[in-house]
Parts: structure tokens; sequence; C-alpha cells
């Protein structure tokens, strides 16, 4: 059993570590909200919090579970990283950015530690639930001292190469998540204004080429059921997709589709939904642009 230190009890972060507890390890467990560092403590007694940044030279590992590569760099260079033990292995399983990861690691390793990058999908059920797919970039034999924790978290880890390269996966993966979100509700919106009801629309879609993750998994369980519980924000989407982005313009590729992806998504982010579910763009997409005199002729 290992002395995990976990930073980020968030939506995803406190499933994950209660798991990790719930498995035997032995967890340190920051946040910024003290709340939920408070709400950790009184269901895993015998976990400790970092009260004093000290603590954090006891974990064998660090994992960080935070919004974004600003906050993940600002806190283990605000005094995590000198804090922690020589070869302390530190694992970001934020979906951070594959550059800036990939330059943390080679930091990380020059002060004597170790680093992988390991985003998850798979979602707040996931987490909870043990489910998540964990996408790593780093050293093998770093992967072998992690993958104890990663059985504990997720049901598939796949190695995709070097530093960064798990995040770059993490963002390319949520890109094409994204667009199938909002060709989806594009399909389901221009059927309804056809006359097809959207859910016999995704009853076709799930018994045709049109599956997806969106229409099987989201369709019906958050967008028509009008729940929008999801777990994940229109903020964080459209954070990974402009990684996607981002990462295809710095390698010089004309990745058109993904832009105007992004750019449906972050026109959604601009109007002020960024804190609202993703699937909330079920209200947001392909929303009528014709007169009622347009949309009398089209059901003459
Ligand atoms: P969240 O906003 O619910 O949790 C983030 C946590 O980080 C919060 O508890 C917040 O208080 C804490 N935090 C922020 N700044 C901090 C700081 N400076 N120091 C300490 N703690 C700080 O986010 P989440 O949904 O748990 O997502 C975490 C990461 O996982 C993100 O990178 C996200 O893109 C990714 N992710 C989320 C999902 C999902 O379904 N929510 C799925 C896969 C991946």
């Amino acid at each position: 059993m290992s002395t995990i230190g976990f930073i980020g009890l968030g939506n995803m972060g406190f499933p994950m570590a209660s798991r990790l507890a719930e498995a035997g390890h032995t967890l340190i467990v920051d946040d910024r909200d003290k709340g939920a560092v408070q709400r950790f403590q009184d269901q895993h007694p015998t976990s400790r919090t970092a009260t004093d940044v000290k603590a954090w030279q006891d974990a064998d590992i660090i994992i960080t579970m935070l919004p974004n590569s600003d906050i993940v760099e600002a806190v283990l260079t605000g005094g995590v990283a000198a804090a922690a033990s020589l070869n302390t292995l530190f694992i970001d399983m934020s979906s951070s950015e594959p550059i800036r990861s990939r330059d943390l690691g080679a930091r990380l390793e020059r002060q004597g530690m170790r680093y992988l990058d390991a985003p998850v999908s798979g979602g707040v059920r996931g987490a909870q639930n043990g489910q998540l797919a964990i996408m790593v970039g780093g050293r093998w034999h770093d992967l072998d001292q992690a993958t104890e924790l990663f059985d504990v978290l997720g049901k598939s880890v796949i190695h995709v190469g070097d530093a960064g390269s798990g995040h770059a996966a993490k963002a390319l993966n949520n890109l094409v998540s994204a667009a199938s979100v909002a060709a989806t509700v594009e399909a389901l919106r221009v059927g309804e204004r056809f006359g097809i009801d959207p859910a016999t629309l995704t009853q076709v879609l799930n018994a045709s080429s049109g599956r997806s993750n969106t229409s099987e998994n989201k369709v019906a369980q958050f967008m028509l059921s009008g729940t929008f519980g999801s777990g994940f924000p229109i903020g964080l989407m459209t954070k990974d997709i402009k990684i996607a982005t981002a990462l295809a313009d710095s390698l010089g590729i004309d990745a058109r589709f993904s832009h105007d992806c992004e750019a449906i998504w972050q026109s959604v982010l601009d109007a002020g939904h960024g804190a609202e579910d993703h699937t909330r763009m079920y209200e947001y997409l392909a929303t009528p642009t014709k007169s009622f005199n347009d949309e009398r002729q089209i059901h003459a």
C-alpha cells in the first residue's frame, strides 16, 4: 500500500481519492475548498490533510486532479514539489496541456522526481465506479508503480507514449466527443423540426452508423430527460477542444473542422454558459433561424 498525496477534491477528484482510500491506501489530501477537504476527512477518517506543506514529504505518489495546466503548475511549483521527497512520482490526472506537461515532467525530473500524465475519460460516474479510461504519458517503469492505483480507478489503462502524450490523447478524444455532441444535437433539432420525435431519431442513431457515446449515453439520459446532470461543464469541454486545436496549430496541421467545432463551443461559453453542464448544448445549438411563416411552410 502507498501513501498518496491527492490535490483537487472536485467532481472527479473526490470520488477518485475516495476509491483509493477505500482500497487501503493512506491519503494526504488538499483542495483550495477547505469544505471539500473536511467532507473527505469525515468520510475517510484515516486520511490526513495537508495542513502544512511539509506533509507532502511523506507521500510516495502525488496526484493532481485540478482544472488546468496553470493551476497544476502553480500548485506544484508553489511549494509541493519542493517539499516532496526525492524520487516522488507525480501523476497529473487533470486534463492539461500536453506541451506544458512535457516541460513540467522534464523540470520535475531535473529536480530528482518522476512524472506521469494520466488524464481520464468516463465522467463522474466512471470516477465513482472505478470505470475510467486512463491514458498515460511517461516512462514504463513509472507506470509499473502506478498500475496498482490505476486498477482501482479505471477499467482500461493505455500507455500512449512519452510525457505529454496522455494529455494530447485526452484532448483529442474530447475534441471527437465535443464534435459528436454538436453534430448529434444539430441532427436531433433538424429532425424535430421536420416532425421526427428526438427520442425516435435517437433510437435510429443507436441502431445505425450515427451512434456514438453521445447518442447512447447522453441524449436520453441527460438531454431529453431535461436533467442536464452529466457533471462535465461546457467550460471544461471548451478548454479541452482548445487544447486540441492549439496542439494542431503548434504542429502545423490545418485542422479546419476542429476550429469550427471550437468556435461553436466558444460561442456558447461567451454567452455565459460555461458553468452549465455540457449536455445543455441541446438547448443552445441549432436554434431555429426562420420566422413563424416559414415554419408553417415547412409543415405545410
Ligand atoms: P472541479 O472544478 O469539480 O474540481 C477541481 C477542484 O480543484 C475543485 O475542488 C477546486 O476547489 C480545486 N482547486 C482549484 N484550484 C485549486 C488550487 N489552486 N489549489 C487546490 N485546489 C484547487 O473539476 P473536475 O470536474 O473534478 O475536473 C478536474 C479535472 O478533470 C479537469 O482538468 C477536467 O477537465 C478533468 N475531467 C473532468 C471530467 C468530468 O466529467 N468532470 C471528466 C474527465 C476529466
